[in-house]
């Protein structure tokens, strides 16, 4: 992701990876997890090549994959693959017809999160099938593949589902022919705060904002809005985590004047 810092235009890949190296930790990029031992972290870098490392803290995210659940129709008959994509995720109105990254567009994001075929089925957030990944998918030389599951985080799950609980408040109201509302991640914004460092005095942390979520070349020369994308990192970034925290746990509570708080 190419952002701006300060006036000046850096990557998301320079900025992790000095971030890290400040703090003394090493990143290794394009890297494929095949084993973890005991204090012994086993990869696979994008050359084919096979590495170990030490550690003595790790956390791993693994693939990501939806819930197994199985879905039958009225008859009993199993329409688990109709309804579902085969990482669990569910199908909604996205373009999933199979193409090369060179062709993947901002259309292929889904903007009603409506499963086809059902008018009462809906997935959001995490549960929701992508088209495709967000950046462009890489293979080692053994054919391992190394590509990076489209984030559905937390500001952009809010939206949706503000989005879907809109459509349905609608036609519970006035009918099931009003048209859905819409929310696709090729066009909406999103505001990320990494935490780096605690404490009210000399805390940290990196404050990103991006416009649109899932990169359109054909609209932005960087995939992106320029003036929109933008990132910065410092004792700011740790109150303004701060407050979210306080703020998100009043909205959940839904005290009074939860609704002006946004996702
Ligand atoms: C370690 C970690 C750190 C993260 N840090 C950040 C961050 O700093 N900023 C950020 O924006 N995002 C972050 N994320 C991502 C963010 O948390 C998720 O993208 C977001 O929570 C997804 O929202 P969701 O509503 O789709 O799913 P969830 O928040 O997972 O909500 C799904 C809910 O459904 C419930 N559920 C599941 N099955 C059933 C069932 N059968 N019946 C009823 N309920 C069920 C679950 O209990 C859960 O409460 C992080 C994620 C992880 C794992």
């Amino acid at each position: 992701m190419v952002f701006d810092q300060q006036g000046f235009q850096t990557t998301s890949e320079l900025w992790t990876g000095s971030l890290f190296r400040e703090r003394g930790v090493e990143a290794i990029l394009g890297a494929h997890v095949s084993k973890v031992e005991d204090g012994l972290i086993h990869y696979e870098t994008l050359d084919g090549a096979a590495h170990t490392i030490g550690f003595d803290f790790a956390m791993l995210i693994p693939p990501f994959g939806g819930v197994p659940l199985k879905a039958f129709d009225a008859d009993g008959a199993d329409i688990t693959a109709e309804l579902f994509a085969p990482s669990g995720f569910m199908k909604v109105d996205a373009d999933y017809t199979a193409k090369p990254y060179e062709l993947w567009r901002a259309e292929d994001w889904p903007t009603t999160y409506a499963a086809p075929g059902y008018d009462n089925l809906w997935a959001v957030g995490i549960a929701f099938a992508p088209p495709h990944q967000i950046s462009r998918p890489h293979k080692t030389a053994n054919g391992t593949m190394i590509a990076p599951s489209p984030p559905r985080t937390g500001m952009p799950s809010g939206v949706m589902g503000k989005t879907v609980a809109m459509t349905i408040a609608d036609r519970i109201k006035h009918g099931a022919d009003v048209e859905a509302h819409t929310a696709s991640m090729a066009r909406m914004g999103a505001a990320c705060v990494a935490s780096a460092g605690a404490g009210l005095t000399r805390g940290s942390a990196a404050a990103m904002t991006m416009l649109p979520v899932v990169p359109d070349y054909q609209r932005y020369r960087t995939g992106r809005d320029e003036r929109e994308t933008r990132g910065e990192l410092g004792l700011h970034g740790h109150w303004v985590k701060l407050m979210l925290h306080y703020l998100f746990l009043y909205k959940a509570k839904a005290r009074p004047g939860w609704q002006f708080i946004p996702e």
